[in-house]
């Protein structure tokens, strides 16, 4: 059995108790090393075999599930985040199926809800916006031209935008235009949870000094939107005159 975990944002408590488990029981553990806390490993039971993903390729990893599946060990597959987004994992259960290995997936929390929590901020307010848009900008692994940036933003939803703080700049000429304003709240979330984590925040019009200055060039999130800075409405299900399924509304 191939367990595929979410690791979680950074903090090692911040894993599910299911995918603790999962690593607990493990033989054979995969980890994306490049950002997957190391402090995982310590409970992995003793024996178990360690592998950074950081260095092997797609074919690698799957050499290692096979053989581990063939003398019946427990696999973990350690994600970053939840494995779900940007996680390339589909590509590893495509392979897996054709060989018929059975495989599970346990989520985890993504930076990008951690990064909200970072800034203690809540995506989808009453009146301002009720969307999330997830999404990165193109590098080296393109984005199709109808999700462009300055498409998306032109939503004027919330936003968070992965894999893209080396591309501040571009980034914030994209959202200007799709935002058509310039005084639009935005934060850059460098490690969120971690122990060296920076948080910078600011508009479109000065984010790129502060993200320069603070020195911050990856593994950060972007989070754009009103959500950030605004007055808004109160929300209807806590509104004393709104009744719902739990709850009568007041007299
Ligand atoms: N599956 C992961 C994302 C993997 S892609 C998730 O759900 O979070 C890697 C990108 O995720 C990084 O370039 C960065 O943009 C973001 N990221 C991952 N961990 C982060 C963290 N702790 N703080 C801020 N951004 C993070």
């Amino acid at each position: 059995m191939v367990s595929f975990v979410g690791a979680g944002p950074g903090d090692v408590d911040l894993i599910t108790i299911k995918g603790r488990k999962k690593i607990e029981a493990a033989e054979v553990v995969i980890y994306a090393g490049s950002l997957v806390a190391k402090e995982h490993m310590n409970f992995c039971k003793a024996g178990a075999e360690i592998y950074n993903s950081a260095t092997m390729t797609l074919e690698e990893v799957i050499f290692v599930m096979k053989k581990a599946n063939e003398e019946n060990k427990n696999v973990v597959r350690l994600h970053t985040g939840d494995p779900s987004i940007y996680g390339a994992i589909k590509e590893q259960m495509d392979k897996l199926t054709e060989l018929k290995i059975e495989f599970e997936v346990i989520p985890g929390v993504s930076s990008f809800t951690a990064s909200a929590a970072a800034i203690k901020r809540e995506f989808t307010l009453p009146g301002i916006s009720q969307t999330v848009i997830i999404t990165r900008m193109e590098g080296r692994t393109p984005v199709p031209a109808k999700e462009s940036l300055e498409l998306l933003a032109a939503h004027k939803a919330s936003m968070s935008i992965f894999l893209s703080a080396q591309s501040i700049e571009a980034v914030v000429e994209k959202l200007k235009e799709g935002y058509e304003r310039e005084d639009v709240p935005i934060a850059v979330v460098y490690k969120a949870t971690w122990e060296d984590e920076k948080i910078v925040v600011g508009t479109l019009l000065d984010i790129v000094s502060k993200v320069k200055e603070a020195e911050i060039k990856n593994f950060a999130q972007i989070l754009v939107g009103d959500f950030i800075d605004t007055n808004y409405e109160r929300s209807k299900l806590y509104d004393p005159t709104f009744a719902h399924g739990f709850r009568e509304a007041s007299k």
